[in-house]
């Protein structure tokens, strides 16, 4: 079960306090989008979901495990961020597989791991290339591909594909849904690109200053935003 509880999560850096108790319900399966302005905490939010940042206060739960203190790798998450280093010296299925490597999983688990999420990304053509040789896209494909052979129930991206141009960030959205549909992870999914945000989301928290102002599906939120602020996020032109 990978269903996810936050509990008046609070995330303070020294004295400034930019997680303000956030509460939210992420269904199993479900494809969550995390919407705000810059520095409002969709990062930060990510981060400690991940186990890569101290929760302050509050609890969050997968399933019914709480997991405010359980290791980052055991939590069954994987993280694929907008500024992704491969390693340079690795072809691409080196790449793919360095983590369960290091994580002790034996050597045909690795390969049948590995040719499943090449297969997913359509990556095999590409497998015996170093990064050097790839375009962006496919360097971010590798990137997801890492994180695909976690076989993790959970899915964060932060804003992945920020750093590609709009024709490949169109592309590599629909390649984003079918992962989706054909993985059946819970993905939490952070952009500032309002058409990524309405066409991935089955649902869709908008943030402001470290609290969430509004929640709902995308629809939901078009026709009646909680507030101008809603509006002006979801509604304005890009
Ligand atoms: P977003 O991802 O929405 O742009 P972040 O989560 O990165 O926002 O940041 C939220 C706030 O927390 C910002 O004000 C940022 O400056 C602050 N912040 C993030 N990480 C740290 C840190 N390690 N130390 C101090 N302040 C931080
Ligand atoms: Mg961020």
């Amino acid at each position: 079960m990978s269903s996810l509880k936050l509990r008046e999560i609070r995330k303070a850096f020294g004295s400034l306090e930019v997680i303000k108790g956030v509460n939210l319900d992420i269904a199993d399966k479900e494809f969550v989008v995390f919407v705000g302005p810059s520095g409002c905490g969709k990062s930060t939010l990510l981060r400690m979901i991940a186990g890569l940042e101290q929760i302050t206060a509050g609890d969050l739960l997968i399933g019914d495990e709480r997991m405010n203190d359980v290791d980052p790798s055991k939590r069954g998450i994987a993280m694929v961020f907008q500024t992704y280093a491969l390693y340079p010296h690795m072809t691409v299925r080196e790449n793919m597989g360095f983590a369960l490597k290091f994580a002790g999983v034996s050597k045909p688990d690795i390969a049948r791991q590995v040719d499943e999420a090449a297969r997913i990304l359509e990556l095999g053509p590409l497998m015996d290339r170093l990064p050097k040789q790839l375009s962006g896209g496919q360097r971010q494909r590798v990137a997801i591909g890492r994180a695909i052979v976690r076989q993790p129930e959970v899915f964060l991206f932060d804003e992945p594909l920020s750093n590609l141009d709009a024709e490949l960030r169109v592309h590599m959205r629909i390649e984003i849904a079918r992962l989706h549909k054909e993985l059946q992870t819970t993905i939490i999914y952070v952009t500032h690109d309002q058409v990524e945000a309405m066409t991935l989301a089955d649902k869709i928290v908008v943030l402001r200053e470290g609290v969430v102002e509004q929640v709902g599906r995308p629809l939901e939120l078009y026709d009646n935003p909680a507030n101008q602020f809603v509006a002006g996020f979801i509604g304005s032109p890009k």
